[in-house]
């Protein structure tokens, strides 16, 4: 039995649960059976893998192989690769083969560029569960989270990781518990004496996730924040600006020499509000510019920056941070989601910043710092 579908696809939103089964010995392949929200496909052996892909799609993606099938000389069915009456190919690798492709991960398959890309050889390697090295943009019960910063580093080192990043949220965000400068000492001289006990494998990097104010704005003074590792910028209100203000807003967060990462960069949530207004292509080409990280905000409600940018924010040059944005050990794991998005966006390990290893991230921040010192 294998999911298909939406869910096989990666999507944001499954709005149908497709399953392919296989039928017992003699059973016939089946025309879907379909009760609300799940769709059950049934096919034997030597026709399954057309069965799902068919059952996985989109229907765009199979129109077009279809179309390559059918220059060859063949025929795509959703029992097969046929030449004449003879059956090619069954398995879903194997039909790609038969096509001259490349299999394609199905997370791609959404009839975008991916099979122009297949048949030049193009598609990228996706980024994968396995290739992050630690997290960033985390909360602990310093501001909203649920965890002490001790729980929250151990939990993520259980997870196999090399770092935590901890980004409390700052001062003006009253409602989560924001830190004030105090709280920020408290937690650096915390982080200091976890750190110490961790050894040299394991690492919590100092970060905060820092409002933006209205004006683009950061929520402490520059002295305050140089002390961080990492410094992500976020929009928690206003968001009713217009959408050149709302740009220009953001434009100037990412000029300041402190910004290491945007965070959910269009404030949106899935099914609950759309994100603010802003020219997000501009907005990306100011962070190639100034060298700030896109986040790909890995909770499942926000998904943000949504994965169709992806695309356009790698051919402007940028990098991207998959963050779980967790505030409780449980949400670590949502850096599977983000994961997810990255694929369908087409982003290989090496433009992830968080697929750095501890010393590369360690030098790429320390970096960052001195061109800071430098800009003062
Ligand atoms: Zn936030
Ligand atoms: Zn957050």
């Amino acid at each position: 039995m294998t999911l298909a579908g939406d869910f096989r696809r990666g999507c944001e939103l499954v709005r149908e649960l497709t399953i392919v089964a296989e039928a017992p010995r003699g059973g016939k392949t089946s025309e879907p059976a379909q009760t609300d929200g799940l769709r059950i496909r049934l096919s034997d052996r030597k026709h399954f893998g057309a069965a799902l892909l068919f059952a996985t799609g989109s229907t765009t993606h199979i129109e077009q192989l279809r179309e390559i099938a059918s220059k060859k000389g063949m025929r795509l069915e959703a029992d097969g690769l046929h030449k004449c009456r003879t059956l090619i190919a069954g398995d879903e690798a194997d039909i790609y083969h038969a096509l001259g492709l490349p299999f394609i991960d199905p997370e791609l398959r959404e009839g975008r560029n991916e099979v122009e890309l297949a048949l030049k050889g193009k598609l990228p390697k996706l980024v994968t569960d396995q290739d992050l090295r630690g997290n960033l943009h985390c909360h602990t019960d310093a501001s909203d989270g649920t965890e002490t910063l001790e729980t929250m580093a151990k939990a993520t080192r259980q997870r196999g990781f090399e770092y935590f990043g901890v980004a409390d949220h700052s001062k003006s965000a009253h409602y989560a518990g924001g830190l004030s400068l105090e709280e920020i000492a408290q937690q650096h001289r915390e982080a200091d004496r976890l750190n110490k006990r961790f050894g040299k494998d394991f690492r919590i990097l100092k970060g905060i996730e820092s409002d933006i104010l209205a004006d683009g704005s950061l929520d402490y003074p520059d002295e305050a924040l140089k002390q961080f590792d990492f410094v992500v910028a976020s929009i928690h209100g206003r968001f009713k600006l217009d959408r050149k203000a709302q740009t220009q807003r953001l434009l100037r967060a990412i000029s300041h020499p402190c910004t290491t990462i945007i965070g959910h960069m269009t404030g949106r949530q899935l099914q609950r509000r759309p994100g603010y207004e802003i020219d997000v292509e501009k907005v990306l080409r100011a962070c190639a510019k100034h060298d700030v990280v896109v986040e790909i905000n890995a909770h499942p409600w926000r998904l943000d920056l949504d994965w169709r940018w992806h695309q356009a924010a790698l051919e402007f040059g940028c990098m991207l941070s998959i963050n779980p944005d967790a505030h409780s050990i449980p949400e670590l794991d949502h850096m599977h989601w983000g994961v997810q998005m990255a694929r369908k966006g087409g982003v290989p390990a090496d433009r992830i910043l968080n697929a750095m290893t501890l010393p590369e991230i360690t030098r790429y921040l320390r970096q960052k710092r001195r061109s800071l010192a430098r800009a003062a």
